[in-house]
């Protein structure tokens, strides 16, 4: 019986969950409101000894739930999505004041992780592969559960990308440890703690942590794999770490995509969808369009039709009624932010839209549109994660792709395009994991989703995505006579 299973659910007070209980620390820190940069509610700093329980946990754990039919983990995946949609108002709440989303978006983002979760339990079972089968040899291909899998999470969309490594790893008969960003603990924990009610202790637990943790889960020799998404610096330090144990790692990292306009389409139908790729959550998106490439035939009309739709939407702390775009997450990033706005003024870039960094104490920024910087600039070249986006002229098909093309890293990208055969020409020639063609990105829990170059590892949802939390085994069975006589 687990301790949680009949405990009320409070949202001012955050534990981690080990072994199936709440368990406190003697040491805490606070998350802090984007909006107004006021102190949130103590959270509790899990130690090394917090994570060799939750370890033990998961490893004693995983010897039943590996063997639970896959059919009852899907029931009980399916349970955690309905039970923590039942939490909506005061999930969307918590996300809304620990991200700086304004509350319709928090609650976009709950129904995303919910639906994650549910393709991950509608998902049928792997049966054994006969590969080939002849009278000297039978050759079958199965896929195991791993063991103990540490999930290392961001603070950009902490519910969907928890839910998109907690739906694949439960079901496939993993156990598995969740590390929200220090920056998003709340929900996170949360989620952990509502779900406990359905699941045996030490199958699903979370730790919140302070710098160390992350580290000390990397190289922990009880921890089968590394399910990572965060930065491409943090990532290569995550892979670095985790090749002492061979620890199998999926890195989901940043990126600098690209979206590529083409002068055959409607700019009025068009600028809607840029608008949201480039600035949807205020640019904090992996997978954004951190780049805007539009034809020269209809520069300046697409400029200004992007430029009116994002004058348009109310850019205010989140807790404002009618908000578009709330504030960036966290001290940090504004800063990266901030120092981007200065480096384009510096180098006497043209805003198209001005802007504006927030002097307040929350940290809202008033979205910019940089008009054609030069292709080495830092606001073309870096990820900004934030509302600052170049829109750049093309002129010439291998002249744009060579440009976008042009950077380590391979998330995403985007065409617009009205005739479609052009547009897949062109997405097939964009080097990255991810392409949308004449739509913004947005992520689907059953379509594959990876990194090219710098910008991963393996990859993750889809039915491919499974595959990387399994071990393979292939059996070589030679038909040979060994009988004793
Ligand atoms: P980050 O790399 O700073 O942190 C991510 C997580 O790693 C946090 O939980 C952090 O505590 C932890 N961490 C930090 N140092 C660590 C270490 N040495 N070892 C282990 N863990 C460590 O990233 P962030 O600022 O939280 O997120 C923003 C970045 O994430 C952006 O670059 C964005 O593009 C990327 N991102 C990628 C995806 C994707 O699916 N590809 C999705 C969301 C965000």
């Amino acid at each position: 019986m687990n301790g949680t299973k009949e405990t009320p659910i409070e949202f001012e007070k955050f534990h981690n969950i080990v072994d199936g209980l709440p368990r406190s620390s003697t040491n805490f820190h606070r998350g802090t409101n984007p909006s107004d940069g006021k102190e949130l509610w103590e959270v509790p700093i899990a130690s090394e000894n917090d994570l060799d329980d939750a370890v033990e946990a998961a490893r004693k754990a995983f010897k039943t739930w590996s063997k639970t039919k896959w059919e009852d983990r899907q029931e009980i995946i399916k349970n955690i999505a309905k039970e923590f949609m039942k939490y909506e108002a005061e999930m969307g709440k918590l996300v809304m004041l620990e991200g700086g989303k304004p509350i319709q978006f928090a609650k976009f983002d709950l129904g995303n992780a919910s639906k994650g979760l549910l393709w991950a339990a509608s998902e049928k079972k792997f049966e054994d592969e006969i590969i080939s089968d002849n009278a000297d040899l039978k050759l079958t291909m199965r896929h195991v559960p791993l063991g103990v899998v540490g999930a290392i999470c961001p603070w950009n969309f902490p519910l969907p990308i928890s839910m998109n490594k907690i739906g694949p790893a439960l079901l496939t008969g993993s156990t598995i440890i969740m590390k929200p960003s220090p920056f998003t603990p709340y929900s996170i924990l949360k989620l952990v703690e509502i779900a406990q009610k359905f699941l045996p202790p030490g199958v699903l637990q979370a730790l919140n942590g302070d710098d160390k943790l992350g580290p000390l889960m990397t190289e922990h020799p009880g921890i089968n794999m590394i399910t990572f998404t965060g930065s491409t610096p943090t990532g290569k330090r995550v892979m670095a770490s985790c090749a002492k144990t061979l620890k199998r790692v999926t890195l989901e990292l940043g990126g600098n995509s690209a979206a590529i306009i083409c002068p055959d389409v409607d700019v009025n139908k068009v600028a809607p969808k840029v608008a949201l790729a480039a600035f949807f959550n205020s640019g904090q998106i992996c997978v954004a369009s951190k780049r805007l490439y539009v034809h020269k035939d209809i520069y300046a009309d697409m400029l200004a039709a992007v430029k009116k739709v994002v004058e348009g939407w109310k850019t205010a702390p989140a807790v404002e009624e009618g908000t578009m775009l709330g504030p960036v997450q966290n001290k940090m990033q504004h800063a990266i932010v901030k120092d981007f706005f200065e480096d384009c003024a510096s180098q006497g870039y043209d805003f198209a839209l001005q802007g504006e960094v927030g002097k307040g104490e929350g940290f809202v920024v008033q979205p910019a549109i940089i008009d054609n910087p030069p292709d080495d600039s830092r606001i073309v070249r870096e990820e900004q994660f934030g509302p600052i986006v170049p829109m750049l002229q093309w002129e010439d098909e291998d002249e744009v792709i060579a440009r976008v093309n042009d950077t380590t890293t391979g998330l995403g990208g985007a065409v617009y395009c009205a005739d479609l055969d052009r547009a897949q020409r062109l997405a097939s020639r964009i080097e990255a994991g991810n392409i949308w063609i004449n739509s913004n990105e947005k992520p689907l829990p059953n379509a594959f989703f990876s990194g090219w170059k710098e910008s991963g590892i393996g990859g993750e949802s889809g039915r491919l995505g499974l595959y990387n939390y399994m071990n393979t085994q292939v059996t070589h069975l030679y038909k040979a006579d060994v009988a004793k006589l």
